[in-house]
Parts: C-alpha cells; structure tokens; sequence
C-alpha cells in the first residue's frame, strides 16, 4: 500500500482521540468510518467532531463549505464488519488495554481487506506485542497522535520489530497528507520519544520534592522561568493528568528497570486521585486555591542542572539504541510539547562535561539507578555534543553553496548559474540541508539567500530536469516535496532575508515568499508564470503570496502571470525594499547583518508565534502569552534594558 492509493479511513474508537483523528482525515480529504461499541459513543464523538469543525469555520480557518464536506465524509458505525471491510487504512483508538486491544484486532483481522495497513495510537503499549497479535506484523505501525490531534502538528511514526519499511512510508505520507509533521521512531522502546523525554522528567521533579532538595515552587519556577519551558514541571503534570503519567512511567519501570522507579510523590498523588486539573486537585489545587501559579523568581541552579542532566541522559538513551537521532528527537518534543528548542540543544548548550558530572556526582551521593549516565550521553559528551556528532557527516553540495560573508550572516547561494538558478529536486534537498547546517551553526544568527550569477535569483521550478530525471516523482510528491523544504526555511528559527536580484519567477518567487525579509535590486523581475503554463503554483505559492500582499494581489499576480518589476512588488507590500542594482549586494547583507544583531530568542518565538496564529489565531495567541513569559527570564532582556537604559547598541546572546 502506497500513500497515493489511500482513500477510505477506519478510525476505531470515537473517544478523545478517535474523534479528532478522525476529524482531521475527513478535513484532508479522506473518507471516514468512525466505528465506537455503541450508538451512543459513536453519536457522541461525530457531534464531537461536528463541533469543532463548526468552530474551525466561525474562526475563519475553514469554509462553512468545507467544514460540511469533511462532515459528510464521516460516516459513524458500530458493526466493525461494516467499519473496515472496504478501507486502505485503520487506524485504532481504543482504550489503552491490552486485552480490549488485542480482541479489536482479533476482529479486524477477521473483516479488513489483506491491503489494508493497521496503525494504533497507543501511547504505551508495545508495537512489536500488538503487531504480533495480528496476521500482518509488516503492515503494522505506531500512528501516535497528540491532544488534541486537531491542534497538534506532531504524529509519531513508530516502527514495530516487523513493521516493513513501505508501512513506514505509507503512513508518514499519510501523516503530511493530514497536515501534520510525522517523526519516525526507529524502535519500538516504552515512551517512544516525547513521553521518553518528559515522562523521566516529570518523575525527576517528583524525586527533588519528595527528598525534600526543593521546594515545588522552586521547581517550577527553575522549569518555566531558568529552563524556559512552557510550563511548569508540576503545572504540566496536572495538565496532562498524573495517572496518565504515572501509567507511562509503570510501565518503563516494568519494561526497563530500576531507573524508572516512581518517586514517592507521584505515587501520593495518584493514590490520592489527585489526577490534575481534570479531578480538581492534583499538584495544586484548581478548586479550592489558586491552581499553578508558578513564583517567577525562585529558580535555583542545582535543580536546573539535575533536571537538564535528567533530560540529557533520556536523549542519551533515545540516540544510545538507536531510537532516533538527535534532530528528530528535537523536532519531535518541540512539536510534540511545545519545547521552545529540543532537548538535545538544550543539553548541549548547558554543556554535556557538566550534565555527565552532575549525574556521576549524584549517583555517587545516592547511588539510584537513574542517575547512571546513558551510553549515549557519554558518547555525545566525547564528540562534543549531541548535535556536534550528528555532523560528523559533512554535507557536500552542488547545486548551494555557503558563504559565510561575516556579521554572522550565513549565506545560501543557489548556485546553477547555467540554467538561471532554477531548482531541481537536488536542489531542494541541499536546500533543506543548507538550512540545517546553519541553524547548527553558533555562528550564524541570520541566513540570506541569493542566486549566483547576475541574471536570476531564480527562474522557477527546473521542469525539464524532472520530467528527464531517472525516477521521475509525481507531480502531488514533486509539491509535496517543494512544501516541505520551502516550509523549512519558513520555520528557521533564524530570520532569513531574500536578496533578489534578476528574475524571481516560479518556484523562485514561492522561495522568496518563505522568507522573513525581501530585499531587491532595481532591475529584478518578480512572477508566477504558472498559470500561463497550465499549472498552479505548487510550493505554497497559493497560500504564501496571499498572507503577505492580500488575497486581491496575490490573485492578480496568479491569474495574469505577469511580471511585475521591483518597485511594483515594493508597492504590493511583497519586496521590503528596492536599491539601485550597484548597492544590491552590499544592501542585501546590511539587512541580514541587521537581523543577525536582533535578540536572537525574540525572533525565534515572534516567528513561531506569528506562524502559529496565522493557523489558529486562539494558539496564536496562548503561544504569544507563553512567550511572553518565557523572554522575561532572559538574560537578553536585561542585556536590552541596559542597554537602552545607557544608551548603547544591545548585544545579544541567544539566552
Ligand atoms: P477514550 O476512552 O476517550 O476513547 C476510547 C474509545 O474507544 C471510547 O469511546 C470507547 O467506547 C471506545 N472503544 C472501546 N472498545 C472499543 C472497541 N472494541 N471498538 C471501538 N471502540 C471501542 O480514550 P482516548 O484518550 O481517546 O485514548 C485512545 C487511545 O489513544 C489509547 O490507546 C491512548 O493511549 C491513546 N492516546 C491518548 C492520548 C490522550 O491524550 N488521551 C494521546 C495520545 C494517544
């Protein structure tokens, strides 16, 4: 089964996540069986549905027409014969119980056509144990959605000890396909990824407190306002639920040993039905007090420290076994929990020397099993970091190159002179490539894109390439592809300025558009020739152009495929600034050299911000609130202050 031939959806279970897994199918275009035991909990999860997309279309995030037409794919079913006899895909949600599990695939297996691929969003269960308890282990996966999936933009792709490569790929393109960022988990290990990472982390502030180290103010401030992250250690806990974590860690516990043995804390916690916001009370208490309301000013070091270390030595583990590699383990907790960076930078910028040490001296104090530091940590710590070793692989290039023209602006030139710059499928893969290397670069705090040459920035998509190339992609994976390297750049978290000089046509055009900042020369030539060939722009072009010049213009621009010369694009809102063609260059690097002088924390969560709400403006704006809060602990803050106070130029650090 191949992405392309998926049409038809069963989502089993219409509860929390059923719901909104099958939601989000209907809204990319699939047909849906949503199948509960009953009429009643399967009426419950399509009015569910019918809701939410109700308020998708009161925010304007759908059409009133589209939110109708993802309803009427849905169609709810109680007989699982009915459910799954004729689907590509079935994808379970039922409780987290093995036993109810496995009789659901008892049934499935007995009613689903050979094609079809199983994927379940257990959280905890074994991948391999499920798989095995069908006929198909190869076409069996993890598909680990997020709460709410609506919402959240992370699936985990879990592979199962037989899971065949192509299930793999089929529901990762599945995953995009719904709008979503799938991040595969090479091994079938308790946790997978986000919940490995957070899980240890939750049950390591339980430990502090419950050994009396800390205070759980303490904690949480040092979590939300020294680490940086959204929330609270304990404000978190109560928000996902305590049992549910607790459930997770057990089973670590059983599965891995001593190191996951719940502190005390949690296990009063949980006793005591203190589940979190959900039950009233949990950590703190949303009945009768005041709920989290975390003191910005009693972070404490130490616990920074054993708490980064904690999560240092679970990426250790991650990498160790080969779970996922750095990057993605990053991207993953970042989307996954809303991580302002991931885990494995966080380490390496806290330094691994000082993480190894800080376990090795509190193992020497306690002697617990969970401070003994992972393969993998130390490893990374030999190699100078965990990012320092994903690069042991020095990427070459030829069809970018990258300059590094001072001011720590990092420079990708797109560098197909002969043929106007314009971009193959190589192309967009070193593209994305380039882009990773300077966001792993210290140095860099700004990227500038330029096309080599003095005719083009670049003339479009390299059509002839692709139709010539020896596997030719189809046209839906040739966008697709286009998307996500150019959404990319769109999500740097270093602003990113377009120098344009010459013509900026096509796929050249959608480029510029993912950049923060455009910047051109008198004479450039800015268009989408698309329509004029029959096509339509394919790399974002339909929904980029518009955020920036308005739905009218970037109509326009669509419909007539006209060139339009730079100061017209200037009036458009489009180009930023025009300078005459011989103050190009320097020009274009002042801007990005100018940006590469900015708070480099403030750029990183306006862009996201910004992004965020443009998608869901709600977000938007608890993501701005977050934010927010996180940039008044920073010592770049108070760099601006002084700064300003003494009437200088701020120098920024990045912390
Ligand atoms: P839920 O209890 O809200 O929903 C489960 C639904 O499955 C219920 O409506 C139940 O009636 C139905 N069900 C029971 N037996 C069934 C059967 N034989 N066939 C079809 N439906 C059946 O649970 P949930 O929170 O939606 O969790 C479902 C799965 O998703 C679990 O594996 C859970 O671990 C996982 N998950 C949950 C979350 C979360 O935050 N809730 C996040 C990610 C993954």
């Amino acid at each position: 089964m191949n992405a392309d031939d998926i049409q038809t959806i069963a989502v089993l279970g219409a509860g929390n996540m059923g719901h909104g897994i099958a939601e989000v199918a209907a809204m990319a275009g699939y047909d849906v069986n949503l199948r509960d035991i009953n009429e009643e909990f399967v009426q419950n999860g399509y009015d569910q549905i019918e809701w939410s997309l109700g308020k998708l279309a009161d925010n304007d995030q759908l059409s009133e027409e589209e939110a109708d037409a993802a309803l009427d794919r849905i169609t709810p079913l109680v007989e699982m014969s009915e459910a799954v006899s004729d689907v590509d895909v079935v994808i379970e949600a039922v409780p987290e119980k093995m036993d109810i599990k496995q009789d659901v695939y008892g049934d499935v297996e007995e009613y689903a056509p050979d094609r079809a691929i199983l994927a379940s969003n257990t959280s905890s269960l074994s991948i391999t144990d499920l798989s095995e308890v069908t006929e198909r282990p190869e076409q069996f996966c993890g598909m680990h959605f997020f709460n709410p999936p609506v919402r959240m933009q992370l699936v985990e792709v879990i592979s199962g000890a037989h899971t065949a490569d192509e299930t793999l790929e089929a529901i990762e393109d599945l995953s995009e396909s719904f709008g979503k960022t799938p991040v595969r988990v090479r091994k079938d290990e308790p946790g997978f990824i986000v919940n490995r990472v957070l899980v240890p982390l939750m049950n390591e502030a339980c430990w502090i407190v419950s050994e009396d180290d800390a205070t759980m103010a303490e904690v949480d401030s040092t979590v939300k306002y020294d680490i940086g992250l959204p929330m609270g250690a304990f404000e978190l806990g109560d928000q996902v639920g305590n049992d549910v974590t607790y459930h997770v860690l057990e089973y670590m516990y059983e599965t891995l040993g001593e190191a996951y043995e719940p502190a005390p804390l949690l296990e009063e916690v949980v006793e005591e039905e203190r589940y979190g916001k959900k039950s009233g009370e949990g950590f703190y208490d949303y009945e009768n007090g005041d709920g989290a309301d975390v003191p910005t000013d009693e972070g404490r070091e130490d616990v920074k420290h054993r708490l980064l270390a904690t999560m240092a030595n679970e990426v250790g583990n991650l990498v160790g076994q080969d779970v996922a590699p750095p990057r993605d383990i990053d991207q993953a907790v970042m989307l996954g929990a809303g991580y302002p960076d991931g885990p494995a930078k966080m380490a390496d910028e806290a330094g691994l020397d000082t993480l190894v040490e800080t376990l090795e001296d509190l193992h020497d104090e306690t002697g617990a099993a969970r401070y003994e530091v992972s393969d993998g940590l130390r490893e990374a710590a030999e190699e100078g970091g965990f990012h320092g070793a994903d690069d042991e692989d020095t990427v070459e290039f030829t069809t970018v190159s990258l300059e590094y023209p001072g001011d720590q602006v990092g420079q990708i030139v797109l560098d197909r002179e002969a043929r106007m710059n314009t971009i193959s499928t190589d192309m967009l893969d070193e593209l994305a490539d380039a882009v990773d290397v300077l966001e792993d670069d210290d140095d860099v705090r700004a990227i500038l894109i330029t096309g080599k040459g003095d005719r083009a920035f670049s003339a479009g998509a390299d059509v002839s390439a692709f139709a010539s190339s020896a596997e030719p992609l189809t046209g839906i994976e040739l966008s697709r592809k286009g998307q996500r390297t150019f959404g990319k750049l769109e999500e740097s978290p270093l602003p990113v300025v377009a120098g344009i000089d010459g013509f900026a046509l096509g796929g050249g055009l959608e480029l510029a558009a993912c950049a923060d900042l455009r910047i051109a020369s008198d004479r450039s030539e800015l268009g989408l020739p698309e329509h004029s060939l029959g096509l339509i722009p394919g790399w974002g072009g339909t929904q980029r152009l518009q955020r920036i010049v308005g739905f009218g213009r970037a109509k326009e621009i669509v419909f007539t495929s006209d060139r339009y010369d730079a100061e017209t694009m200037y009036d458009y809102d489009f180009v930023n600034e025009v300078v005459p063609f011989g103050e190009f260059e320097e020009k274009a690097h002042d801007l990005a050299a100018k940006m590469a002088r900015g708070p480099p924390v403030s750029q990183k969560l306006t862009k996201r911000t910004m992004l965020r709400g443009w998608e869901d403006p709600d977000a938007g704006l608890e993501l701005e609130a977050q934010s927010f809060g996180h940039l008044l602990g920073t010592d770049d803050l108070m760099e601006g202050i002084t700064a300003f106070m003494g009437d200088r130029d701020p120098e920024f650090e990045g912390k």
